[in-house]
């Protein structure tokens, strides 16, 4: 479904990829984890025609996308659920849903809603009332809400987990795992390597704007390197 390779990007004169090569096929989900700063929000924010590649090539569903416009790849499906969750806090939670479908699903809007409303009884119930002053969890789903809401064909999560209580993270892993049961492909981002490679078939850990490792989930998480890395074990 996307594919890429020998990306770089970066910022000014700083460069903060240096050359990465990841794939995600039809119904994965694949993780791509590293510590802060690494450069997966950058990552993300190239895929999402964000910020301009300086180099390589990107490829979903076999079309290349390295110089389309964000526009143009939401159009293609290809959805971001961006870190921070970048709701707008004075609209409704309906509002904020609506908004994901300005560019896709326009057609099925309310059928759309509806699942959306299904999946998260939470925002029907607070579906008028201002989307700041939810929690963050609910927050969360929101902004997972509204990349629903755009029929994604690949949707990409950047650091679901942030900010949330271990049981909501659990019920946010459970959410993601559902999605995917579904048939809908999911690149994870992540700093949460432990639930991340329980969750996700594959993963790839970044480290110094490279792929330093990748490989099936289950044996990274039995990779001392990678244990003793990122585990402290
Ligand atoms: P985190 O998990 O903390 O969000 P990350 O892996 O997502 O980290 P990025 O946000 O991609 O990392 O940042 C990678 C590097 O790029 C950092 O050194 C950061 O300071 C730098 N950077 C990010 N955004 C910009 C920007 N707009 N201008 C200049 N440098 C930036």
């Amino acid at each position: 479904m996307l594919e890429v390779r020998g990306l770089r990007a970066g910022y000014g004169g700083t460069e903060v990829l240096r050359g990465i090569d990841l794939a995600v096929g039809a119904g994965e989900i694949v993780a791509v984890l590293g510590a802060n700063g690494v450069g997966k929000t950058t990552l993300n924010k190239v895929l999402s025609g964000l910020v301009p590649a300086a180099a390589g090539e990107i490829r979903f569903e076999d079309r290349p996308i390295a110089r389309a416009s964000a526009a143009a790849i939401v159009e293609a499906g290809l959805i971001h659920v961006p870190e921070g969750r970048k709701i707008f806090p004075n609209l409704s939670v309906r509002e904020n849903l609506v908004l994901g479908s300005y560019r896709r699903g326009r057609a099925r809007r309310g059928a759309n809603l509806e699942r959306v409303f299904a999946l998260f009884p939470r925002l029907k119930e607070r579906a008028r009332q201002a989307a700041g002053t939810l929690s963050g969890g609910e927050q969360q789903m929101l902004a997972i809400g509204r990349g629903l809401m755009a029929e994604p064909r690949l949707l990409i999560l950047d650091e679901p987990s942030l900010g949330l209580s271990p049981l909501l993270v659990e019920e946010m892993f459970a959410l993601v795992k559902d999605l995917n049961r579904e048939g809908l492909p999911i690149m994870l981002v992540e700093q949460n390597v432990v639930q991340s490679l329980d969750l996700a078939s594959r993963a790839y850990i970044l480290e110094n704007g490279t792929v330093a490792l990748s490989g099936a989930a289950s044996a990274l998480a039995a990779d001392p390197a990678l244990r003793r890395a990122y585990l402290g074990l």
